[in-house]
């Protein structure tokens, strides 16, 4: 598949709907607008990639609603070569949004099917994240850690210990809670035992599983 002025045109209309939604991160915004989001998909859905919405990508899982990706990545307020951990790769989009803000992205998935997939395609797109693992995201990745911020891409029932706990002083981490549906929540860390709790409304996510089949 190839990236065209047609799907430039609609990316810059997609960054725009983002805008009028609220998304204000001009960061966040450019990497929308460069991100060939059709390329993360399956060329069936090419007609339908830069419209607001969750897609199917293979395992039962879905790429995130581009409004999401956003919200969640302008939370994260990313410097350039933060540390960032990524639980649930997926198709690799919210990643590649998480690199053009400029971040050391670590990143796991637990579908063995999506981490092969993902780890072949994003090198292709010129996407280098840092590290990318088959695993189980509730573990975190404590070799590697502490991180600047972490972002969990499935519905979590908990905020699972090891990720606060691998979370610097001053870092966010941006998690969707609950098991019907999920509240965005941002937990930031004042201290080695203060978090302070922020939570900004309703989304719709998989669920974070825990490593059974
Ligand atoms: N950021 C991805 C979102 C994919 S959906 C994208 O936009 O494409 C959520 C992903 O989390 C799925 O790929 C799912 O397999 C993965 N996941 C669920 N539970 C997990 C866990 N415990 N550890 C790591 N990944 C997990």
């Amino acid at each position: 598949m190839k990236d065209t002025a047609k799907h430039q045109g609609l990316r810059n209309q997609l960054a725009e709907l983002l805008a009028q939604k609220g998304i204000t991160d001009q960061n966040v915004l450019a990497a929308i607008r460069k991100i060939p989001r059709h390329l993360f998909l399956n060329s069936s859905f090419e007609d339908y990639a830069y419209q607001d919405k969750a897609f199917p990508i293979g395992a039962g899982q879905t790429i995130s609603q581009p409004y999401t990706v956003a919200f969640q990545s302008q939370l994260l307020e990313v410097k350039k070569d933060h540390k960032v951990l990524e639980i649930g790769t997926g198709s690799g989009y919210q990643t590649a949004v998480l690199f053009h803000l400029g971040a050391k992205v670590y990143s796991v998935e637990r579908q063995n099917e999506l981490f092969k997939q993902t780890s072949a395609l994003l090198p292709k797109l010129g996407i280098r994240a840092k590290h990318l693992s088959f695993g189980d995201g509730y573990k975190g990745l404590p070799n590697h850690a502490p991180f600047d911020s972490i972002i969990v891409t499935a519905g979590a029932p908990i905020i699972p210990q090891a990720l606060m706990a691998q979370l610097k002083v001053g870092g966010r981490l941006v998690i969707p809670l609950g098991e019907t549906h999920q509240v965005m929540t941002l937990l930031v860390r004042k201290n080695e035992t203060q978090f302070e709790k922020h939570e900004f409304g309703e989304f719709r996510f998989v669920p974070l599983l825990e490593n059974k089949n």
